[in-house]
């Protein structure tokens, strides 16, 4: 078994939707990325990488390559998820938190955890997604920006044979 951990953070900018766990949701303001600026599955892809010693997501998808610009963040994830395959890892829990004044997380999340487990391969009760505010500190407190942490733990499918 392994765990890894992740965390991200994208500050508000000009545009009119932010793109949450996979799900574009309206908002009066958009995200300063050059992907499509998603703290939660950046979040879990770096903490999928971390659990597979894998570096991290800059290193797979850097964030000066042309190629990313405006990218699903979801082709992120399903890189992770091919990773993992590969290796035969299997996704036992994760869990993700976003940290944010607003949007609210809760209409939407059942809608996120379908993305998730579809592109992992893996069932909805595997992915839990929570939310809490800063209680008006800081940055993320004054609603600058959104921040995302993830744990995961990953269970090798040759586990029992070489103790992993
Ligand atoms: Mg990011």
């Amino acid at each position: 078994m392994r765990v890894g951990i992740g965390y991200d953070v994208h500050a508000f900018g000009p545009g009119d939707h932010v793109t949450l766990g996979g799900e574009r949701i309206p908002w009066s303001q958009g995200i300063r990325a050059h992907s499509d600026g998603d703290v939660l599955l950046h979040a879990l892809c770096d903490a999928l990488l971390g659990a597979m010693s894998l570096g991290d997501i800059g290193q797979h998808f850097p964030d000066d390559d042309p190629r990313w610009k405006g990218a699903d963040s979801r082709l992120f994830l399903r890189h992770c998820a091919k990773l993992m395959r590969e290796r035969h890892w299997r996704l036992v829990n994760a869990d993700l938190v976003l940290v944010a004044e607003a949007p609210r997380v809760g209409p939407h999340r059942a809608a996120m955890q379908a993305h998730i487990a579809h592109d992992l391969g893996c069932q909805r009760d595997r992915i839990n997604i929570k939310a809490t505010t800063s209680e008006g500190l800081g940055a993320l407190g004054r609603g600058e920006g959104l921040a995302a942490q993830a744990i995961v733990l990953l269970a090798h499918a040759d586990g029992a044979l070489h103790g992993h």
